[in-house]
């Protein structure tokens, strides 16, 4: 199956072969020609299914053969939990927007930043991405309305409702046209997230992503077995001697994170921390640099374990195992991503080994382990 077979905009298809995005994921094959049609849709699947574009696809589409918006009246709004996936689905709209016969205009919006820009900039958007919180300000100042929105995006929904997004969207929900185009995107299907799939849905098309199982192939995992007061070394010696280059590290607290930061550093690797205690700025910015690779580590809490899309990271390592089997695999689905294989490396401490038994469980796999505490860390 070939993007050319999905009914795409025409003008889209070289921009998909400039992104060298070769053939649909399952998730965009199953999706995008049912979301042309009109349908509604709930997509299961998580970051780095391809489900961004498997929604800004199809949207891009039918709007070239729509009445475009205008005065601050949208065509399509997409809901998102966090500032870091507005501004990414954001940039997927723009990659595939250039050029378009009928030019499209998106802009994200999100708050922890200052909103007067943000309400300048929305004269001549068709395509709002925004945080619930932000848009119902943006709507106290008639900044933006929503009475001619076609289609409805709802992306991380169970993130969304987690962070306790509920009332807004209800709020949200309320002022949008009956007759649109709701698509439902979310890693599970907990009870919260069916109740608002059942409100909000109308004879969907359900796509089932199982891409944990499936990425997972993808990613070389191992295990570390080290005592607790080895860990830093350990980590310090992985980082040296693999002469890793982009390293993502995981922690369990922010406490944590701002600690192996300050010991790498300290140890001549260039680290730097991001979790919610940092402004959105030093969190922007510490994500671009190392992006880009001006920092070395970035040493993040569970925050950032969905929603970062980095094109290639050769490796995540849990410094920290993660609460649950869902978040291990949120953290080292950094790597393996986009059909590229990822190193993800875990530190397990003896009190660690029950919990990690029990994520190998639930995953269906087996975690090959090495003996930390017999490595010679000395200099590290
Ligand atoms: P997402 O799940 O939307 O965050 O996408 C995960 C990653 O896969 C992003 O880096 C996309 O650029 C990439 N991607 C999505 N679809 C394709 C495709 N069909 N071929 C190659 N890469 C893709």
């Amino acid at each position: 199956m070939s993007f050319s077979e999905l009914g795409l905009a025409p003008a889209l298809l070289n921009l998909l072969k400039n992104q060298e995005y070769e053939k649909p994921y399952p998730i965009q094959k199953d999706s995008i020609p049912s979301i042309i049609e009109g349908k509604d849709l709930l997509g299961i699947a998580r970051t780095g299914s391809g489900k961004t574009a498997s929604f800004v696809l199809p949207i891009l589409t039918n709007l070239q053969s729509s009445e475009i918006t205008q005065n601050r009246h949208i065509n399509a709004l997409v809901l998102v939990p966090t500032r870091e996936l507005a501004t990414q689905v954001r940039d997927v709209f723009h990659t595939f927007s250039v050029g378009l016969p009928s030019p499209i205009k998106t802009m994200a919006a999100f708050g922890g930043a200052s909103i007067n820009p943000q309400m300048k900039a929305m004269r001549g958007v068709n395509i709002l991405v925004a945080t619930p919180g932000r848009l119902i300000e943006l709507l106290e100042s008639n900044a933006v309305h929503l009475s001619s929105i076609e289609t409805l995006v709802l992306d991380e929904a169970d993130k969304m409702l987690n962070l306790g997004f509920k009332d807004e969207m209800d709020q949200i929900f309320k002022l949008l046209p009956k007759k649109r185009q709701n698509l439902l995107f979310s890693a599970t299907l907990s009870s919260n997230v069916e109740a608002i799939t059942q409100f909000l849905l109308k004879e969907p098309k359900v796509v089932k992503i199982n891409i944990s199982e499936a990425n997972l192939d993808l990613i070389n995992q191992i295990a570390y077995d080290v005592s607790e007061e080895k860990k830093g070394p350990l980590l310090r010696y992985l980082i040296k001697s693999q002469n890793m280059e982009q390293v993502l590290v995981f922690t369990s607290s922010i406490y944590k994170a701002d600690n192996v930061a300050e010991k790498l550093n300290k140890n001549g690797i260039q680290a730097i921390a991001t979790h919610s205690k940092k402004s959105t700025k030093a969190r922007r910015d510490a994500l671009t640099n190392f992006k880009n690779g001006k920092m070395r580590v970035l040493v993040a809490t569970d925050l950032l374990s969905r929603g970062i899309d980095i094109e290639f990271l050769p490796y995540v390592i849990n410094y920290e195992l993660p609460r649950s089997p869902k978040d291990y695999i949120h953290r080292i689905g950094r790597t393996g991503r986009s059909e590229a294989a990822g190193d993800a490396i875990t530190l397990v401490t003896p009190d660690d080994q029950h919990h990690f038994k029990i994520i190998q469980k639930k995953m269906k796999c087996q975690v090959d382990h090495e003996d930390g505490d017999s490595i010679n860390l000395q200099g590290y």
